[in-house]
């Protein structure tokens, strides 16, 4: 009984404790008195905790911008210089290794090139290394490493921390986490690229102040990824949120899946190019076609470039591809009922033609008014979004409250 309790004090405590940290990442730069509000936590308790996490270099204090008389509330922040995170977005043709601080700033990038001929074990022992020699300048200047975050693309199984199948690389069963932690000594958490995106905007994007939303990306693949109740719905068999391989058309194009008609099939940039250019070989005009000589060497950038330029021909591809979509939101609408999908990956690029579309889709398809008029909004975070996804497993785990089964 007497144990029992104790455990309870301390679970509270350590649940107290993350609350304030929790609360202060969230809105830092915020005063003691705001905390104690905000959680419902006694003044000296929380300004208990907040000493132990000053003490333990996870905030700060900073000093007051406005100045008047009297006693001034002391702001406190995320202490940005002491602790870092690794980030790495493992990736078909280069793999990325950010260095971020608690507050997704990036203090270092640096890019991989991938060998896919090389034996996926010896890649990642290579990009462990890699890790080492960029921690052990942070090391030296006594800033400590929390740990490393993966997103990569396929399917992941989290809790062995190995790739089931990654299409784009060809790996299968990877240990990636046990090699990086044995490489590195250093706490591995690794995801799913879509998985890991939507906890960059829900810790730092679009989703910061909302724990029910959808994060869709499209770029060379279509993903999604559900954040319930301020955590990701995992479901079961690794496969939630394939949205991708979702059938829009039985008669459509053959999918990487097997299957056809995937709405990836219709609506990813490989897809898109390869409509752009089979329409272009049969004599339709675009002025796309001035960008290179020849119709092989457009490139989905020249695509993009030509849809913002106005380009007639470019723009009802968009259009196609934001009915396809549209089709895609309508069903995880129609499922989940999120409170906003935000779309994240290259074809953002594009989200000023590709959303009044997705709109009207919505409009005419979903159940019930009010979920007809869900916003769909872009991703803030542009390129980074992976990398940061990334990191953001680390900030995930750092910050979200500790929970009785965990
Ligand atoms: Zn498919």
């Amino acid at each position: 009984m007497k144990q029992s309790s104790r455990i309870n004090v301390n679970l509270m405590k350590d649940y107290n404790k993350q609350l304030v940290l929790r609360t202060i990442q969230k809105h830092g730069p915020i005063s003691r008195v705001e905390v104690a509000n905000r959680i419902d936590l006694s003044r000296p308790s929380v300004s208990e905790i907040v000493s132990i996490l000053i003490e333990e270099q996870w905030i700060e204090e900073k000093s007051s911008e406005v100045k008047v008389r009297g006693r001034q509330p002391i702001p406190l922040d995320i202490n940005k210089e002491k602790k870092v995170i690794i980030g790495l977005e493992i990736g078909a043709y280069s793999t990325k290794v950010i260095v971020s601080n608690l507050k997704a700033e990036i203090l270092n990038e640096i890019a991989i090139e991938m060998d896919v001929h090389k034996n996926p074990n010896e890649m990642i022992e290579y990009l462990g290394n890699q890790i080492n020699l960029i921690t052990e300048r942070y090391k030296a200047n006594q800033i400590e490493v929390l740990g490393i975050g993966v997103g990569m693309h396929g399917l992941v199984d989290t809790e062995k921390g190995e790739n089931i199948f990654a299409p784009n690389l060809g790996w299968k069963n990877v240990q990636i986490k046990s090699i990086l932690e044995k490489i590195t000594q250093l706490k591995v958490l690794i995801d799913n690229d879509c998985n890991s995106a939507a906890l960059a905007e829900m810790w730092f994007g679009q989703g910061k102040d909302e724990s029910n939303f959808i994060s869709v990306i499209v770029d060379y693949g279509v993903g999604a990824s559900i954040i319930n109740n301020g955590s990701i719905f995992k479901g079961s068999h690794h496969v939630t949120g394939q949205v991708g391989h979702i059938t829009i058309d039985p008669d459509g194009p053959l999918c990487s899946c097997g299957n056809y008609g995937c709405l990836e099939t219709l609506t990813s940039e490989t897809a898109i190019l390869k409509k752009v250019k089979r329409k272009l070989k049969i004599g339709e005009k675009s002025s796309i076609l001035n960008q290179k000589d020849n119709i092989e060497d457009l490139t989905i950038d020249d695509f993009y470039i030509a849809v913002n330029k106005g380009d007639e021909f470019c723009i009802n591809i968009t259009h196609e591809v934001a009915r396809n979509l549209g089709l895609g939101f309508t069903i995880l609408i129609n499922l989940f009922g999120p409170r906003f999908i935000v779309l994240g990956g290259s074809l953002t690029k594009i989200s000023d033609a590709l959303i009044p579309i997705i709109k009207e889709v919505i409009q005419l398809k979903v159940m019930g008014e009010e979920a007809k008029h869900t916003p769909i909004i872009t991703s803030g975070l542009g390129d980074d979004l992976y990398t940061i996804g990334a990191a953001s497993l680390i900030v995930e785990d750092i910050f979200s409250l500790p929970r009785p089964n965990k």
